[in-house]
């Protein structure tokens, strides 16, 4: 097992907690300087010194993303200008982007923790790292790029897009580990098949960095299986640096949450009140190291849970399960709430279903009717047409189990629904927008 930063990892829970009680109380001196906070600290009446314990920062008010989005970005900027380095925006997934200020000190820490998150799945500097996400305002391609350049990768930037050249440069130049969107590495398998590359036979990859949106345990065993190696979850969110606030270890358990940078809290997204481990809620984060905007209370909108057993690995941090959703990815039909990952979750254990699929919502008068596209996994490739039909109403009837209402199934050739290179769009909601 490596570490990067034994002492850290590994610190007893009583030492952790009494480093993020001191990181706290700087932060929040340090939030003091952006006008929200000061603004909002005093009309709460809330002062750094104030805080005792941990328990206390639960006194203190939560920062949503549209809090970010209310007035201009600056407004959470604690640093003067001159001192920042970096602007980074949020994808705009959900609504309008977000502006993320970094200054020296707050990238020199991303890179570390995301070398950190490198090295304890086994990645090191013998090791060849191909980049193969989106460099730019998306901060999943510079993030992961200094992490591996600090602990001494052979980086290779390849960005995203043209999956012959990345296939490529895999070969050419023996490419070890791989970071890439999972809805990207599941495309990218049958691109491999068409351009008759047997990843197991004729490259080098033993590790991939997978994470930037919601994928399943199937899912990940797929990448797995077709790659022949170990792919680590990698979670993290721009608002709090990028990727590298929460990894997997090699014992695939749930995501280590770098506690010494960040204090994590669970809570009910309706009542916000507190959930204790096992119980899945909205993660809530508040960062401990970052100066040109610290942010008190995050609200992620992302759903998940702490895993309550310690890991065999022996790290202290505390794990995240695997995200479950987006509080705003819920859709809501004939009165039943769906997340889209369960729908993934059924498909990617079913191997007549292939692995690129979209979720349409429409209304047949005043019904709302589900029809989800799949494109044809390998098995139902060799059978005949009457095998089609019957596939799709299996299919269907799992989904049905798992859903309580049933969709309509189709399935396609593999190859035509829309194969995205960055964050996959699962699902098109047509519904009062009259293009059904
Ligand atoms: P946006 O919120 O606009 O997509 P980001 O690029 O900052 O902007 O993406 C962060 C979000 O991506 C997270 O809040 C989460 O919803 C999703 N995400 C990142 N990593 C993972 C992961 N490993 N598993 C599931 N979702 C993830
Ligand atoms: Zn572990």
């Amino acid at each position: 097992m490596s570490f990067w930063k034994e002492e850290v990892e590994l610190m007893e829970r009583s030492q952790l907690e009494s480093l993020q009680l001191d990181r706290l109380r700087r932060t929040l001196v340090q939030a003091q300087k952006a006008p929200h906070y000061r603004r909002v600290f005093q009309e709460k009446r809330l002062t750094p010194d104030s805080i005792r314990s941990l328990a206390d920062l639960a006194d203190w008010p939560f920062t949503t993303k549209e809090d970010l989005r209310s007035g201009p970005p600056e407004d959470f900027l604690a640093v003067p200008q001159d001192q920042v380095v970096r602007l980074h925006v949020s994808s705009g997934t959900t609504g309008t982007p977000t502006a993320i200020y970094h200054t020296q000190s707050d990238l020199k820490g991303w890179a570390d923790l995301v070398a950190r998150c490198l090295c304890m799945v086994g990645v090191t500097p013998a090791d060849v790292f191909q980049n193969m996400v989106g460099y730019g305002l998306f901060t999943g391609g510079l993030g992961l790029h200094y992490g591996a350049e600090l602990l001494g990768a052979t980086v290779i930037p390849a960005g995203t897009g043209n999956s012959r050249r990345q296939i490529n440069l895999m070969k050419q130049f023996k490419t070890t580990v791989i970071h890439i969107i999972p809805s990207y590495a599941l495309t990218l398998i049958e691109k491999m098949a068409e351009a008759r590359v047997d990843p197991h036979r004729d490259l080098h990859l033993r590790i991939a960095v997978v994470g930037a949106e919601p994928h399943s345990e199937g899912a990940r065993r797929r990448i797995e299986e077709a790659y022949g190696l170990l792919a680590a979850n990698c979670y993290g969110l721009s608002e709090m640096n990028g990727p590298g606030v929460a990894f997997e270890c090699p014992y695939q358990t749930g995501l280590h949450l770098w506690e010494d940078h960040y204090i994590l809290e669970i809570v009910d997204p309706k009542t916000l009140e507190p959930l204790p481990p096992g119980q899945v809620g909205e993660v809530v984060l508040t960062t401990l190291c970052r100066e040109a905007m610290p942010l008190i209370r995050y609200r992620t909108r992302d759903l998940a849970m702490i895993m309550p057993e310690p890991c065999p690995c022996g790290r202290t941090h505390r794990r995240l399960s695997r995200i479950q959703g987006r509080t705003d990815d819920m859709l809501i039909l004939k009165g039943v709430n769906i997340f889209p990952m369960q729908i993934e979750r059924v498909l990617m254990d079913l191997p007549e279903a292939g692995s690129n699929y979209l979720i349409f919502l429409d209304k047949d008068g005043p019904l709302d009717v589900m029809t989800i596209q799949v494109e044809m996994g390998p098995p139902l490739l060799d059978q005949g047409p009457d095998e089609i039909p019957r596939a799709a109403a299996r299919i269907a009837q799992h989904l049905r189990d798992e859903i309580l209402i049933s969709p309509r199934v189709q399935l396609v050739e593999p190859g035509t629904l829309p194969a995205s290179e960055g964050k996959a769009v699962r699902v098109l909601d047509r519904r009062g927008t009259g293009l059904d």
